[in-house]
């Protein structure tokens, strides 16, 4: 038996690729998984064309088997197989892709479910396994053929048995070094898991024989060790049925899976786009604030989904900042992946996806003020803060976006209230929108300055946080309404005639309030007769368009 060398660039390439291309080792099983996957789907696609080939789901499978003691790792499959050519070709070359001719070959439109491209996944088995050994029989062959390699100095062909069309990729894994586990992926249980994470979603059963202890049958108390053959991935995911066979609970349950949070959520969106781009969505607006929320630990982000093979835990740039509460994931067949699949070049497609997805929580988020408060009031204690943030971001770029969704606490209704509500109460004299800003609703209550404004019957929103009034000054104005401070210096309360009212009395008195003022010296600016008191004989304005506590916000930032 000859034995073949790996061309040149081929050897150095793949070292590079165990070394570098992955950064999660366990990932080897998820890119093996990925190309029996491939393998049966290529068996379907055919079957679909040709009237001698049927496709029985029930005879196409995964199976993992473990052979602990030999340190053995067996991946099988009863898909389309390889012939020898194909085998010197697919596996003796790196970087060509078999499936990618494939989809070529059979004129499937990029995206097609088929997930390998780039003919380098195969190798990363190389990073747990120092001797490869891949035995396939071709769909329609008689022969079977056996590959082997250690990945380093080439690899041997040689014909073989195998009764069943498929392929048999065999392991064997590393032994452990000081600093690296190995045995790790000889475990029923951390397999199970790492399938579960990244392959759950592959559509063929994949199986593994599992062990447990059951009561023996006809006894009471006997008990026996079985081993028994159980289905390890869920198959169909949830974003892929039908919305309307699917339950609360069964969001509910889906959320608490994915461990988005421990609360339970609000509301779930469940988004099916099939336009230019193909893709679908589940995401939850949570109750409860995760408690690093507001902290630098906290990372806002989706899970994102190749054809239902998880390539990203946290993609970041899927959700704007001040949606950063939002959970779950995103699912689409046209992301053009990189060679690692584990990073995606930040292509037009996700851009496209992010934009979508930001006016369906938009949206979203609209209809639970509108026709669930209750919920709403719930979501604002936790994220409004966050909300408010999002005006202030980008100098405001994308204020239009949140400005509908904001709410501030009214003297008038003694709760919270948007914008729009506060606009559409306003009586026909009000010019502006007034707010008043303090420690406290109670605090804010018992200010002078809020009393004329009060006492015209106009409404007044109360700021406490700091970043309220920020917002508010990046918005400007909201639907042609300045918003003005209780405590500016004109109100805009008094009408023409009683203006010039105060300048004439202030006039009469000007000889006194220079000598007051000279006396005070730099603590004020001026004095003046004012019709902005009742109850309280004094108080302090401000000149500009700045809130005294805003002022004071604003002295203590550092510099
Ligand atoms: P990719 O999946 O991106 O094409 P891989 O390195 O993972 O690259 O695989 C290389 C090629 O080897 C595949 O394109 C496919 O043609 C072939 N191949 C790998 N595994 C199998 C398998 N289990 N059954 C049939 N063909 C396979
Ligand atoms: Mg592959």
């Amino acid at each position: 038996m000859a034995k073949k060398k790996f061309k040149a660039e081929s050897k150095r390439l793949l070292d590079m690729m165990i070394n570098s291309i992955y950064t999660h080792r366990e990932i080897f099983l998820r890119e093996l998984i990925s190309n029996a996957s491939d393998a049966i789907d290529k068996i379907y696609y055919k079957a679909l064309t040709d009237e001698n080939l049927e496709f029985d789901r029930s005879n196409y499978y995964i199976k993992i088997d473990i052979d602990k003691e030999n340190r053995i790792l067996k991946i099988s499959d009863t898909g389309i197989g390889m012939t020898v050519e194909e085998l010197e070709s697919n596996l003796g070359t790196i970087a060509k892709s078999g499936s990618l001719a494939f989809k070529k070959d059979n004129n499937l439109k990029d995206g097609y479910d088929i997930i390998g491209q780039f003919g380098v996944g195969f190798y990363s088995a190389f990073m747990v396994a120092d001797n490869v050994t891949v035995i396939s029989k071709a769909l329609g062959e008689e022969t079977a053929w056996k590959w082997e390699s250690n990945g380093t100095s080439g690899y041997t062909l040689e014909e073989c048995e195998k009764d069943l069309t498929g392929t048999e990729i065999i392991l064997k894994v590393k032994e452990n070094t000081e600093d690296d586990q190995f045995d790790d992926y000889l475990e029923t249980y951390r397999l199970k898991s790492i399938i579960k994470k990244y392959s759950d979603f592959v559509r063929y059963p994949i199986k593994m024989d599992i062990k447990s202890t059951k009561l023996k049958e006809g006894t009471e108390d006997e008990y026996e060790d079985i081993t028994e053959e159980q289905t390890v991935n869920s198959m169909v995911p949830i974003w892929r049925k039908n919305k309307n066979e699917l339950t609360d609970e069964d969001y509910e349950n889906f959320y608490s899976e994915k461990r988005y949070g421990f609360d339970k959520p609000l509301k779930h969106l469940h988004v099916s786009v099939d336009g230019m781009i193909r893709y679908d969505a589940i995401m939850f607006i949570p109750e409860s604030m995760p408690f690093d929320y507001y902290s630098k630990e906290f990372e806002k982000g989706l899970e994102l989904y190749s054809s239902g093979v998880l390539i990203m835990e946290k993609c970041q740039d899927l959700l704007p900042d001040y949606f950063s509460f939002v959970k779950g994931m995103v699912d689409s067949e046209d992301l053009s992946l990189n060679i690692s699949r584990e990073l995606l070049q930040h292509d037009r497609q996700l851009k496209f996806i992010a934009k979508n997805i930001k006016t369906k929580i938009k949206n979203e988020l609209s209809s639970m003020l509108k026709h669930e408060r209750e919920d709403y009031d719930k979501f604002y204690k936790s994220f409004g803060r966050q909300l408010k943030y999002g005006i202030y971001d980008n100098y405001g770029a994308d204020k239009d976006m949140i400005q509908d969704l904001i709410m501030f606490y009214s003297s008038k209704e003694k709760k919270m209230v948007t914008l729009d509500e506060y606009v559409e109460r306003m009586p026909e004299d009000q010019k502006y929108i007034y707010y008043a800003t303090g420690e406290s609703y109670d605090r804010i209550e018992k200010l002078p300055q809020t009393e004329l404004v009060s006492d015209k019957g106009y409404e007044i929103l109360y700021f406490t946080e700091d970043i309220d009034e920020f917002a508010i000054r990046m918005l400007m104005n909201y639907k042609d309404k300045e918003f003005k401070s209780v405590s500016s210096n004109d109100l805009g309360l008094e009408t023409e005639e009683e203006k010039k009212e105060i300048e004439a009395a202030n006039e009469e008195s000007k000889e006194m309030f220079q000598f007051m003022k000279e006396v005070l010296g730099d603590k004020v600016k001026e004095v003046r007769i004012s019709k902005r008191l009742k109850n309280h004989p004094v108080c302090i304005a401000n000149e500009g368009e700045v809130s005294v506590e805003m002022e004071k916000i604003l002295s203590q930032m550092p510099n």
